[in-house]
């Protein structure tokens, strides 16, 4: 795949403080692409992340999406122009029932009826939430509220899909159904960055992976090339 590069990380430098977390990141996303970010804990991979959205302020480097800097854009801007982030720990609302949180995804539409049709495309993806279309999603499952967060993502129509941990903390059955949607979305023509500790499992969906280590990129290639490789399967797959 070499479609056109939708977004470009360019030697993204973040700090906290004093601390260097992310020490000069380079990393594209092409359209049509599944790219997946993996690494240990703390090596940086949700800091690259929320430099992309604007979350956290970059100290160095640039952000570019569809060749326009980042820098200044807001979440609405980003999410009015397809990229949509779906945040680690999910983010949804948890005073609102199911339904509703899915119509807070549609916040940057207003086509009525095709609101209505893409809360039913959800439904038939996680049948689950048609179930619970009524109850507090507060009141969810861990896996549950991960679906909730990636049909939340969908109904804003997302050309480019930034996704935080999603397998965390899910039963083994509820990481299977997440990376059968991941595949299944990006099958449907989304773009999406993937950020993961479950180093197997995002390299196996993966068209390209990046290895973080320490804040720095110390990796690449095709996903089934780095799940291949000793180096990778030592350090993650733990072999
Ligand atoms: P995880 O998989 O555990 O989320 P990660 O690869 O996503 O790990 P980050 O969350 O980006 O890593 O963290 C990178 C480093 O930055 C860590 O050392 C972390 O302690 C530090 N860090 C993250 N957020 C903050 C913050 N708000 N203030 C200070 N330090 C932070």
């Amino acid at each position: 795949k070499s479609g056109q590069v939708l977004l470009s990380i360019e030697n993204v430098k973040v700090a906290y403080g004093g601390i260097q977390a992310v020490k000069g990141v380079s990393l594209e996303v092409r359209e049509g692409e599944l790219v997946s970010l993996i690494g240990a804990n703390g090596a940086g991979k949700t800091t690259t992340l929320k430099a992309v959205t604007g979350l956290q302020p970059i100290g160095d480097g640039d952000v570019k999406y569809l060749g326009k800097s980042l820098k200044g854009q807001g979440a609405w801007d980003l999410a009015k122009q397809g990229l949509v982030m779906i945040p680690e720990g999910r983010g949804t609302f948890t005073r609102m029932t199911i339904t509703e949180n899915l119509q807070m995804g549609a916040y940057i539409r207003d086509d009525k009826a095709g609101i209505l049709e893409d809360i039913d495309k959800v439904f038939s993806i996680f049948p689950r939430l048609k179930e619970r279309r009524d109850q507090l999603a507060g009141t969810m499952s861990g896996g549950e509220q991960q679906m909730l967060a990636m049909g939340r993502a969908l109904m804003a129509k997302p050309k480019v899909l930034l996704l935080d941990e999603p397998s965390m903390g899910l039963s083994p059955i509820m990481v299977d159904k997440i990376f059968e949607v991941v595949n299944d979305i990006h099958k449907q023509g989304v773009t999406m960055l993937l950020v993961e500790q479950n180093a197997s499992r995002a390299l196996a969906v993966a068209d390209r992976g990046y290895v973080m280590e320490s804040g720095l990129i110390t990796m690449t290639g095709a996903g089934r090339q780095l799940l291949e490789d000793p180096k990778v399967r030592a350090a993650y797959l733990g072999e």
